[in-house]
Parts: structure tokens; sequence; C-alpha cells
């Protein structure tokens, strides 16, 4: 017969032992829940991030009391991960749950939930009830059913990405510019929203991708980026949508006082192609087009001879010679088709004149917008240049 080297009881009455103790002081020696009783931690009060794993991460939630609750929450569970030494893993499970849930060996079930608690002010205190139920050998019996309490402390304090963004920190300058031509209002409103949009992705993985400030130019937009890697994601995109050419540049700005080395600061340029849609181009065989998009691959265009619609990649917009031609434009009523000739009114000064009938079909009655290049006239839609 064996005993308990702990308590005496036989083996028959407590058993079966393990490691020569009976179950229930095999529990008692070989306790799970080695939880602190006190735990601090703290939030940004700009932003309210806090540290995950070591790193700084964004919140779930923004409001008050909720992040402070996923914040204390957070450091409650990385302090499971800790304490939970006995056992392989562990499962968070409701607190309703853990009582009808049997444990599997090497696996712990463990509930929380806040018991107590002020978040109207800081440090804010959540106090836990935290119960645990576990196998960590094969011969238990009952599982370990431990139950503690813990303070969790939330202070508040600035991350180092908003110390650095208030002390207006920026690494990389985004320079938005429009080759030879005017950048106008709709362009730039255009381009504004679709930075804002591309930043508020690349803050989900990169913290510093801030706009520190924005600034507005005769010949362009200035973003001044708290990363320069967002800066080339946005010059990436921007090019995809409007197309374009980038570049960059460094400029030494200064020597780090540490390491004394070099601190260069970047400029991503990215230089929006001088087209548009609407835009009327020649190429060097003398055809005309009028440009009815403009994207990151080149321009589709449609010829105006037949209306036919060609697509040109950058580089044969090159070779080709694309390029503005010279011409004037007015919107005009067509009036009448005869075999040979095509009939308008302008629609401003109600004068009627006659062009070749054009190849493309033609409807009576319908405005369209008509070209004018080295005194040959082209029709096209309306609607393309508006
Ligand atoms: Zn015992
Ligand atoms: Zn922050």
């Amino acid at each position: 017969m064996r005993f308990c080297y702990r308590c005496g009881i036989s083996e028959e009455e407590g058993g079966p032992l393990i490691d020569g103790l009976c179950q229930v002081c095999f529990r008692r020696e070989n306790p799970i829940l080695l939880l602190e009783p006190e735990k601090n931690t703290e939030l940004c009060q700009n932003c309210g991030s806090y540290k995950k794993g070591g790193v700084w991460v964004d919140p779930q939630n923004y409001e008050l009391p909720a992040l402070i609750f996923e914040v204390a929450e957070n450091t409650l569970i990385e302090s499971l991960e800790e304490c939970l030494v006995r056992v392989k893993d562990f499962e968070i499970v409701g607190w309703e749950d853990i009582e009808e849930r049997e444990p599997p060996v090497g696996r712990a079930l463990v509930a929380f939930r806040p018991v107590d608690w002020h978040v109207d002010y800081f440090p804010a205190i959540i106090i836990y009830e935290v119960r645990a139920k576990a196998r960590i050998h094969e011969l238990q019996v009952e599982p370990h059913d431990e139950t503690r309490r813990v303070t969790v402390y939330v202070r508040q304090t600035v991350c180092p990405r908003c110390q650095r963004f208030l002390a207006g920190y920026y690494e990389a300058i985004l320079q938005v510019r429009v080759e030879g031509r005017e950048f106008t209002k709709e362009e730039r409103e255009e381009i504004t929203r679709l930075v804002q949009a591309k930043v508020d992705e690349i803050m989900k993985r990169d913290r510093m991708g801030f706009i520190q400030d924005t600034i507005e130019k005769e010949e362009g937009i200035d973003f001044y980026m708290g990363s320069t890697s967002s800066a080339r994601k946005l010059a990436q995109a921007i090019r995809e949508r409007f197309g374009g050419t980038i570049s960059e540049a460094y400029e030494l700005v200064g020597l780090d006082r540490q390491t004394s080395k070099e601190i260069y600061r970047t400029s991503v340029t990215i230089r929006l192609p001088k087209f548009r849609k609407g835009d009327v181009v020649g190429d060097k065989h003398g055809r005309v087009y009028v440009v009815e998009r403009v994207d990151g691959k080149g321009l589709k265009l449609r010829n105006l001879e037949d209306w036919s619609e060609e697509h040109r990649d950058w580089r044969t917009v090159k070779r080709d010679g694309i390029d503005l031609v010279e011409h004037e434009e007015r919107k005009a009523l067509l009036m009448n088709l005869t075999p040979k000739e095509a009939q308008f009114m302008d629609m401003q000064t109600y004068e009627t004149f006659e062009i070749e009938r054009p190849k493309m079909e033609l409807e009576e009655g319908r405005v369209y917008r008509l070209i004018r290049v080295r005194g040959r006239y082209y029709v096209g839609f309306m609607g393309v240049s508006e």
C-alpha cells in the first residue's frame, strides 16, 4: 500500500498517486494560475494605442470606457500567457461556459470577468476575477480549478509615434506636380481625397505613415510624411490612378548626435502627365484623338477619324509623339446629313456651316463637339470633355 508523502492519505482513498502525491496534494503543490495580483499598463492619450506583445498597436475601440477595457484585457491575457506555464496552451471561454467544460490534458480553460472598476479618470482600475481549469497529468481525476483576482491599472502616456508627430517630425516629403500645365482645383481635390484614403489604409500597418502637414503650392501639393515608405506607397497609388512618373531625391539634413551618421530626408515626387480626359491630342502621323482616360498604364484614345478606341501605353505615347494639338472647338447641332456633307448649327452663334461627311454614323438633331485642327473639322462626342 502506498501513501501520499505530503498528507499521508492512502492511495486507495486519495489516489491514484502522482509523483508520490495524492490528488489533492498534487493540485496544491502544482498550482496553474500564478497570476500577479496587480498589473500596470498604459495607453496613448493621443491615439489610444497600447503595447501588445511589445509593440504599439492601434486599438479596436476608440471610445472610453471600451478602450480602457480593451487595454486592460490585453494586459490580463498577456499575463495569462506568462503564468500558465504548466499547460501547453489555453483557451479563453465565457464565464458561464467554464463550469460545464472539461479540460483535456495539457490545455487550460480560462474565463474572466470584471468584478469592480472605475474608468472615469486615470489611472483607471479594473478588478478581474479569473478562473482556470486544467489537467496537467494523465492520472488526474479532478481537474485543477483555481480562481484569482487581478487588479489592472491603466495609465496614460504618449506613444513614440505620437511623440514624434506632436514634435512636428517628418521623414519624407511627397511632392505632387504636373507636367507642363496648370494643376486644376478638381485634380488637387481628387488627389487629396485619394491620399487621405490611402493613408488610412497604410496606417494600419505602418503607424509612422501619418501626414504631418499638407502644403498647397502654386506648382502642386506637398505632403509631409512620417515615413518614407508611406510617401512611396502614396506616389504609387497616385500613379496607378492618374499616370505620371515618380522620382526621388535626398537631402542631407544633419548628423545623428549619437551615431554621427548622416541623416537624409527623402523627397518623393510624382509628376502627373500632361494629358487629361477630354484633351485633343495628335501623333506624328497627323492623326487626331480625344483622350478618354489617363491612368498608370497609358492613354485610352478615341480616334476622331472613325471613333475607334485605341489604347497606348506610356512608351508608345512617347514613341508616337503624342502631344496636345492646337485646335478650336465649337458645340454644334447636326441639322442635316447629305451623302457628301454634314450640316451643323453652332450652339452659340446659331451660324450654320457644312463639313465633309465623316465616316461615322451621326444622328440628326444631336449636339456634337466639333474640333478644328489644321483647318479640318473633326466630329467628337459631347460629354468626353466635360
Ligand atoms: Zn496528500
Ligand atoms: Zn499615440
